[in-house]
């Protein structure tokens, strides 16, 4: 199986990360034979000045023929990016993976976590007005179709893991909205996995307290995104967090990080949570057509940038190193086998 990606660089540190990262796309399609043809497009905020759209025509016409989408930190017009490619598309899933690395300070040792976030509903969904002066109301909106095919995805990537899944709500307080969710993942992970729940409160605390009590955590829109904020933060650094976005038949896979404005330019940006997001693009294609070739290249990736943080010489300043991007970029792209 073949897949087209619309790359697309992005703004800030974006276009560095993104273009340096290339060689070790190519080395990664030549050693394992992948049949995997980048495409780059314009969008974000370069484009935004250029043609006045930050998600131009030209750039959907091929988004829409591609496969997947692989993107750097977009700027100011983030939003206007991302979060139209994931209604257009209805990427529902949000996977945020928080995962340590040697040799990056973190109070936590050896914390891997997976963050299964609902992405379309809940009280992000907008729908929200003033009911009359000095008082708003905004709805929260939870349905069974959308909260099934989450808990779906949480029990698909935890049978790749430990085979334990804690679904994150507050059905004490909001029992029917809440109540549906956890029912709905009840549905569909219980007796298949290590299933358990927990109130997000409790989970806020634990996830401080002993993040090694988490393997996969399912959750809505609103908790996922906290919970996964709190939790790559514990992992080390949401700047070497990698995420996914992924619908039935559109994925988007980016860093966490924002465009980072402030270094822009100076060869000194970390490429490591892109590349993280390129292995998990690298996942999805194995998900997709159970091609070894493709699970091999990601775990290749993968055992490339945790033996350079192992090693420890060829880091970024932000992880403690005096390394440029081009260093630890070739020295990724040495490792890879
Ligand atoms: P946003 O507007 O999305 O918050 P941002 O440009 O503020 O984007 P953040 O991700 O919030 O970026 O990052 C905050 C700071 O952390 C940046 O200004 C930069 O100094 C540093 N940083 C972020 N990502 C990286 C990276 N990949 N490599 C090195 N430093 C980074
Ligand atoms: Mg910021």
């Amino acid at each position: 199986m073949s897949f087209t990606v619309a790359l697309i660089q992005g703004d800030g540190i974006g276009p560095e990360i993104v273009s340096k990262s290339k060689t070790i796309l190519a080395k990664l399609n030549e050693l394992y034979s992948l049949p995997i043809n980048y495409i780059e497009v314009e969008a974000g905020d370069r484009a935004l000045a250029r043609y006045g759209d930050a998600l131009p025509k030209e750039s959907l016409k091929v988004i829409d023929k591609a496969d997947m989408i692989l993107k750097g930190p977009v700027g100011e017009s983030a939003v206007d990016v991302v979060v139209k490619l994931r209604l257009m598309y209805d990427m529902y899933a949000n996977l945020r993976p928080a995962k340590s690395l040697p040799n990056v300070e973190s109070k936590y040792a050896n914390v891997d976590i997976l963050v299964v976030r609902e992405n379309t509903e809940d009280l992000y969904k907008g729908f929200e007005y003033v009911a009359s002066e000095g008082v708003a109301i905004g709805m929260k909106v939870i349905t069974w179709k959308a909260s099934v095919r989450i808990a779906q995805v949480a029990l698909n990537e935890s049978l790749k893991r430990k085979k334990k899944v804690t679904c994150v709500h507050k059905s004490n307080v909001m029992r029917i909205t809440d109540g549906l969710f956890a029912e709905a993942c009840r549905s569909v992970l219980k007796g298949k996995v290590d299933y358990s729940e927990m109130y997000v409160d409790a989970a806020a605390a634990n996830l401080v307290r002993n993040p090694s009590m988490f393997d996969v955590i399912v959750t809505e829109n609103v908790y996922g995104d906290i919970l996964s904020d709190e939790a790559g933060q514990i992992a080390g650094s949401l700047g070497i967090s990698p995420s996914a976005n992924i619908g039935d038949n559109k994925a988007l896979f980016e860093p966490v990080h924002g465009a980072a404005f402030d270094i822009a330019g100076k060869n000194i940006a970390n490429p490591t949570a892109f590349l993280l997001s390129v292995a998990m693009m690298l996942d999805r294609m194995y998900d997709l057509s159970k091609e070894e070739k493709y699970i091999r290249a990601a775990n290749a990736l993968r055992n490339a940038i945790y033996k350079v943080y192992q090693e420890k010489k060829s880091l970024t300043p932000d992880v403690g190193g005096n390394s440029t991007t081009d260093d630890i970029v070739s020295v990724i792209s040495q490792y890879l086998s």
